[in-house]
């Protein structure tokens, strides 16, 4: 069964800046380096779906109508019960909580199970991250200095398969923001 879910994807260039960022923190934090063409911030992760759910899935898509919006990533962190060292908002434009919900909603109405957790939006830079280093290198502050800012015109349904060297992701669908 595929196993998918909705995010926001970086433009090159975003996804550039992000992947400097991610290596610098390697420096410090050790771990895993996620690699430049699968960052992204995860808006609904939907999970196994029989195939022929598919098309119901990308109707809930097809139904949003919301405007983009411009995102700053310009929030580090460091999750210590899951090792992960991310890079996330100060502020969620509602724009962007508009979207996730929206995209919850939709998917709720047409039976599919999410998660209930509060909407933390991130990107994942570092896995198997050393939040206790994370934690003394910045003094708990952000450690990154200029934002990375993009334009989210799009959000995309991305299928999840395991390979030999962690997961991979393959876009199956895009839909733009007004
Ligand atoms: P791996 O699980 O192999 O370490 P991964 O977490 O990147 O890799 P997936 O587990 O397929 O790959 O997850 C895809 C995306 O969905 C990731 O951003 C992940 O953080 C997020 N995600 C995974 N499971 C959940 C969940 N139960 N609730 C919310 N988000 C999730
Ligand atoms: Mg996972």
């Amino acid at each position: 069964m595929p196993r998918v879910f909705f995010a926001l994807w970086p433009d090159a260039d975003a996804a550039s800046r992000l992947h400097t960022i991610a290596r610098c923190w390697h420096e410090v934090l050790g771990g895993r380096v996620m690699r430049e063409d699968s960052l992204h911030a995860t808006l609904a992760f939907v999970g196994d779906v029989a195939p022929q759910r598919l098309p119901d899935l990308r109707a809930v898509a097809a139904g949003i109508r919301l405007p983009g919006m411009p995102l700053a990533f310009d929030r580090g962190g460091c999750w210590r019960h899951n090792q992960i060292a991310y890079l996330g908002l100060r502020e969620t434009p509602d724009a962007l909580r508009c979207l996730w919900s929206a995209l919850a909603a939709g998917l709720r109405a047409a039976d599919f199970s999410i998660e209930t957790r509060p909407f933390s939006p991130h990107i994942t830079l570092l896995r198997k991250a050393n939040c206790l280093a994370f934690d003394a290198a910045t003094e708990k502050e952000n450690p990154a200095t200029e934002p990375v800012v993009w334009s989210v015109r799009d959000f995309v349904l991305v299928m999840s398969s395991i390979s030999a060297n962690g997961s991979r992701y393959e876009q199956i669908g895009a839909w733009p923001l007004l």
